[in-house]
């Protein structure tokens, strides 16, 4: 159902002009005195000297888990490729020397400028091994090709930047890292 909305008539003050103007004046010269003395209040950051705060849940650049022994948690069974509405994820599989597993990543490529940050290939990772939670939101690279994250890029980070995920602290590097290996039978280098 339509609203209407009635305009107040304006009074004969308003009818000049002239003071509307002056109050509209105010208004900026106030703002822009904020801005040159108060500038801490401003709702806005003095972007690059100032970052945003990114939340964990945030969607933002892509890490591949690792297992305890550093491989890559990735089976590359392609489902996350095959959601993908960019298509911009590219997996090459070989062989696993694991009897467990059928096949392990050879190759993972993620061209970050054609995707879309939407996560359906997170979501469709049966293992979990694909996460968005790096909170890296700024890209810069001088080539094209430097956006395309790689096998070594993606599994590049560090358990210390992930001090709350239990799994994380589970790879190389990790706090559970050794205790990791001693459960699951493996040599302790660490
Ligand atoms: S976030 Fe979306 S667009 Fe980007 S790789 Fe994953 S599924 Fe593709
Ligand atoms: S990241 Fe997950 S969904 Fe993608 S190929 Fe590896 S195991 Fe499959």
């Amino acid at each position: 159902m339509a609203r209407v909305i009635r305009q107040r008539p304006m009074n004969w003050v308003e009818r000049l002009y002239i003071f509307e103007a002056i109050r509209g004046l105010w208004t900026t010269l106030k703002h822009a005195a904020r801005g040159l003395f108060r500038y801490e209040e401003l709702p806005t950051i003095s972007y690059p000297e100032g970052q945003p705060e990114v939340r964990r849940t945030y969607r933002a650049k892509h890490r591949l888990m690792l297992r305890a022994d550093g491989t890559p948690r990735c089976v590359a069974c392609g489902m996350c490729a095959a959601a993908c509405p960019a298509h911009c994820i590219y997996i090459e599989a070989t062989a696993s020397d694991d009897p467990r597993i059928e096949k392990k990543v050879k190759r993972f490529d993620i061209d970050h400028l054609t995707c879309v940050f939407c996560g359906l290939c997170v979501e469709a990772c049966p293992v979990d091994a694909l996460r968005m939670d790096t909170k890296e939101i700024i890209f810069e690279h001088r080539t094209r090709d430097e956006f395309v994250a790689n096998l070594q890029t993606l599994t590049s980070w560090n358990p210390k930047d992930y001090p709350d995920d239990a799994q994380s602290q589970v790879a190389p590097g990790g706090t559970k890292n050794a205790e990791a290996r001693k459960v699951w039978g493996m040599e302790v280098k660490n």
